[in-house]
């Protein structure tokens, strides 16, 4: 059995069954890693002995007969925007290159709680600010499908390295798409679950209204595996909400006969923005579904074509804000031979940051100046509201909503980073389902005739992430899409 293609349940039954050990699993990823990552570059950092250690703990529990948690010996990858105790946490950002977190952020906690071993710290768009990890201050994350592609972004670092077999599952987060797009672009699973299901205590903010962690895996038992670990009440995000875990993994099997699911005509397929492969993709996705039981009906979203409009008005207010807190004087990077405290500020932020970081803090800044205020952040929130009711209408209807979850497969490196606004428009279909606060989910669907993966979106009801799951499940039992993996050595 090749351990490193298999699923987090796979591996973890394989662990507890004793057919291998989870020191053999870690040393066996760690080779992978060594073998392939100088050509996808998804890590900035590695913390080998630690996985070890960990390993050989859990190794030690079950010869003893010890119980072990649900996720025993499984390696899997954290985004460098989540604080990890002693261990580097950069933000992909030179202003955090050198920053060691004094704690763990609560999901962290509770993976390593559950026994999963993690085996480092994955690239990104830096402070999450992206959609291909153009935007590192480090490495260029390759596309496993095609290294002369981007990963998609900004938990690009995340979604190569599940699909290069690099971690058997990986978190990201999501603030306008950036679980789910990577995952599509990669040909994994992502999931941005309900704002307040999963706590951000410990990750580093972008827009704090907007952002949620999430997991991206290959296949749908290991994202309801994931996300009975990762999800529930924490008192330290006061966002977080107290509501009653189920346990994800319950309900997978189940028929979605009559389950109705809606396509919102402003997306449809064969507009202008979404390529032939990506609508070919998505219309078989669909019949797909139906043959499973689902209904499809129409449905609308009347405000979507504002959504990009609001969300960069909205995540640039909320990030300037956020970002406000690096000066050079508490932590992070700090300009030398200053002559005085605000040059000591200025040169701190202008030799930390990165262009798209600043391009974003100058917006944010603007939208949120008096005298523009209204005109700009009012008015952005007002048409957030909007948005939010399009969903609750929608959802009146239909049980799930399907859309694509990005207009093309990978593009290649270097298309879009002279045009922000057409890097900003890969994000169309993912970010309104973060201004509505709404879970959804990117399934791989389909490839291109180039080979390059393509995914579609799952977008449910507040607090349902089972039906998108068991939905996601049903079309997963059907399609080999999920099993397929580059080729790379
Ligand atoms: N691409 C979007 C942005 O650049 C989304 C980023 C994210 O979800 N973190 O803001």
């Amino acid at each position: 059995m090749d351990f490193i293609h298999q699923t987090v349940h796979a591996l973890r039954d394989a662990v507890i069954q004793k057919k291998v050990s989870a020191r053999e699993l870690t040393e066996a990823f760690l080779r992978r890693i060594k073998a392939v990552d100088g050509k996808i570059a998804a890590y900035n950092t590695l913390t080998p002995e630690a996985a070890l250690t960990q390993a050989d703990q859990i190794d030690s529990a079950i010869s003893k007969g010890e119980p072990v948690g649900p996720l025993a010996g499984v390696p899997i990858a954290l985004k460098d925007n989540l604080c990890t105790h002693g261990i580097r946490t950069t933000c992909s950002s030179k202003m955090l290159e050198n920053f060691v977190p004094p704690y763990d952020a609560t999901v962290v906690t509770r993976l390593k709680n559950a026994g999963a071993i993690s085996l480092g710290k994955t690239n990104m768009d830096e402070f999450a600010m992206g959609s291909s990890t153009e935007n590192s201050a480090f490495e260029k994350t390759r596309n496993p499908w095609d290294t002369s592609r981007i990963p998609g972004g900004s938990s690009g670092g995340s979604a190569a390295a599940v699909s290069a077999s690099e971690a058997a599952a990986a978190l990201g987060s999501d603030t306008g798409g950036s679980i789910r797009q990577p995952a599509a672009l990669c040909g994994v699973y992502g999931l941005k679950p309900t704002y307040g299901r999963v706590s951000r205590y410990g990750l580093i903010a972008f827009a704090s209204s907007l952002d949620q962690i999430g997991p991206i895996t290959r296949d749908v038992t290991d994202m309801a595996l994931l996300m009975n670990v990762i999800g529930g009440h924490d008192p330290m995000d006061t966002t977080c909400v107290n509501l009653p875990m189920p346990d994800f993994t319950r309900n997978l099997s189940d028929s979605i006969n009559g389950l109705r699911i809606g396509i919102p005509k402003e997306y449809l397929i064969n507009d202008g923005g979404v390529d032939s492969d990506t609508a070919a993709a998505l219309t078989a996705a669909i019949l797909q579904f139906e043959k499973c039981g689902a209904k499809i009906i129409e449905t609308s979203l009347p405000h979507s074509e504002y959504a990009v409009s609001v969300y960069y008005l909205l995540a640039t207010a909320e990030a300037s804000s956020n970002l406000a807190r690096y000066d050079g004087a508490r932590y992070g990077y700090r300009a030398k031979n200053t002559k005085d405290l605000l040059e000591m500020y200025m040169k701190s932020r202008q030799e930390g940051f990165g262009p798209e970081v600043k391009r974003r803090i100058m917006l944010g800044t603007y939208a949120l100046s008096s005298g523009y205020y209204d005109a700009y952040y009012k008015k952005a929130q007002q048409v957030r509201t909007l948005i939010k009711k399009d969903f609750d209408e929608a959802f009146q209807n239909v049980d799930l909503i399907l859309a694509p979850t990005t207009p093309t497969p990978a593009f290649r490196f270097g298309e879009k980073t002279d045009d922000p606004m057409a890097m900003y428009l890969s994000d169309i279909f993912t970010i309104s389902v973060n201004l509505s606060g709404i879970p959804a989910l990117s399934l791989p669907c389909g490839f291109s005739k180039g080979g390059l993966p393509i995914g579609l979106q799952l977008l449910g009801k507040p607090f349902d992430e089972e039906t998108i799951l068991k939905t996601a499940y049903q079309f997963e039992q059907q399609t080999d899409f999920h099993e397929r993996r580059p080729t790379l050595v």
